[in-house]
């Protein structure tokens, strides 16, 4: 697409994230009545991500040309998103601890939804999901992560055996083109899907006056999640700007991703659009096809910092004192929770029992943050898509610069 149509439908959606706000805030429960519409969208999204994902990561690790880069490419990856989500978690902690939200907040009556109880992961849980016997049923399921792993395997295979896996990382390489295309087109239904989404959501939680009460209740947690999350954001922003050169513009080409994270509550149905935005904005083509997915996965800056604030809070909200050691147990779990979260809405309410369970805090205490978690959680996941795009840019121009190093 050429640039001036890039900027078109950024407005456009950006009008559209807008006016879903106003017309969820303004008309309430009214505006379910176009949510359908945002569901449209979003299937749409998730239709593209499968085989979006398989031609992405087996042509990019093809794309290597020597399966040995792979550990650079995957080291590097691994220890970046590692890095920053650890330092999601501390300027979660240290916010919490100035903050201190969950003073006073009264806890009577609280509940462990079922659904969430029902439903407690642990983290052998986490390494078991890395490998799945039944790659139709992971597919099924969008269980992204044993995909990527056996594409990776797979992708990293062709490259062994001569020609003819040259002929199918082709193959490969010729669906990821197309994949991109579709994308393109789905994007042009954006502005519409979003507000749709946005909407709906609004008028879901019933508008903005019950939206406005909700919030009031938990009022310094959401602001201490909430400062967090901008503050990470822009520490982002600084790394980016540091090791790969780019700074604000690389805001603006991520933006229609980031909205979309907004709009969806999903870092994977927004994987494909991630994914277009890398590529536009000139990411190196291996990150784009090789760390964005990955970090629709594994990295989630946002989630961990949420987790993290949100486990203080309710230490803080019960009474009960977490010195050194037990906030450091958080700064671990949070880290490891976040990793074992999936990119679909709302999963890290489902891995913060990883954490509470880690420093023997009431699973109760979950019922105090439920009606806020749909707003925070589409923040966190904008964080998540932005701590992914940011790695994609930093690895690939760290492995170009090393590549650089090795062939003077
Ligand atoms: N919804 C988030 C994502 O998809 C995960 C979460 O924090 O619940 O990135």
């Amino acid at each position: 697409m050429a640039d001036k149509q890039h900027q078109t439908l950024l407005w456009a959606i950006l009008a559209g994230a807008v006016a879903g706000i106003a017309c969820g805030w303004l008309f309430g429960e009214r505006m379910q009545a176009v949510a359908w519409l945002g569901e449209l969208f979003l299937n749409a999204l998730k239709m593209v991500i499968l085989p979006l994902i398989i031609a992405a990561v087996i042509s990019g690790i093809g794309s290597l040309g020597d399966v040995r880069k792979l550990g650079q490419l995957g080291g590097l990856t691994v220890l970046f998103y590692a890095l920053t989500t650890a330092v999601a978690v501390l300027i979660g902690l240290i916010l919490v601890n100035i903050v201190r939200p969950g003073h006073g907040v009264e806890t009577l009556g609280s509940r462990l939804p079922e659904d969430i109880a029902q439903d407690p992961a642990g983290f052998s849980d986490i390494i078991h999901s890395l490998i799945n016997p039944n790659l139709v049923a992971a597919a099924a399921d969008l269980d992204l992560l044993p995909i990527i792993l056996f594409c990776l395997l797979f992708g990293a295979a062709l490259t062994t055996v001569g020609e003819r896996g040259k002929t199918v990382l082709q193959f490969f390489d010729g669906l990821n083109d197309a994949m991109m295309k579709l994308v393109m087109w789905i994007m042009v239904t954006a502005p519409i899907g979003i507000f749709a989404l946005i909407a709906g959501k609004f008028g879901e939680a019933g508008g903005g006056a019950a939206f406005l009460a909700e919030i009031r209740a938990v009022g310094w947690y959401v602001a201490t999640v909430i400062g967090g999350l901008i503050v990470h954001f822009f520490v982002l922003l600084t790394v980016a700007g540091t090791l790969a050169g780019r700074g604000f513009d690389y805001v603006r080409a991520m933006a229609r991703a980031l909205v979309t994270a907004f709009g969806t509550g999903s870092s994977s149905a927004t994987l494909p659009i991630t994914m277009e935005c890398a590529h536009e904005a000139g990411v190196d083509e291996r990150a784009v096809r090789f760390v964005l997915p990955l970090g629709a996965t594994i990295n989630m800056d946002g989630t961990a910092l949420y987790e993290a604030v949100a486990v203080m809070f309710i230490a803080q909200a019960y009474g009960i004192e977490l010195g050194f050691a037990g906030q450091t147990l958080i700064f671990i779990t949070a880290t490891l929770a976040a990793i074992g979260a999936a990119g679909i809405p709302q999963a890290g309410l489902v891995t913060m029992i990883i954490v509470l369970t880690a420093v023997n805090l009431p699973l109760e205490g979950i019922g105090l943050l439920l009606t806020v978690d749909w707003f925070l959680d589409r923040l966190r996941t904008t964080v998540n898509v932005w701590g992914d795009s940011v790695g994609a840019a930093v690895v690939g121009q760290l492995t170009g610069n090393l590549e650089q190093v090795e062939t003077a």
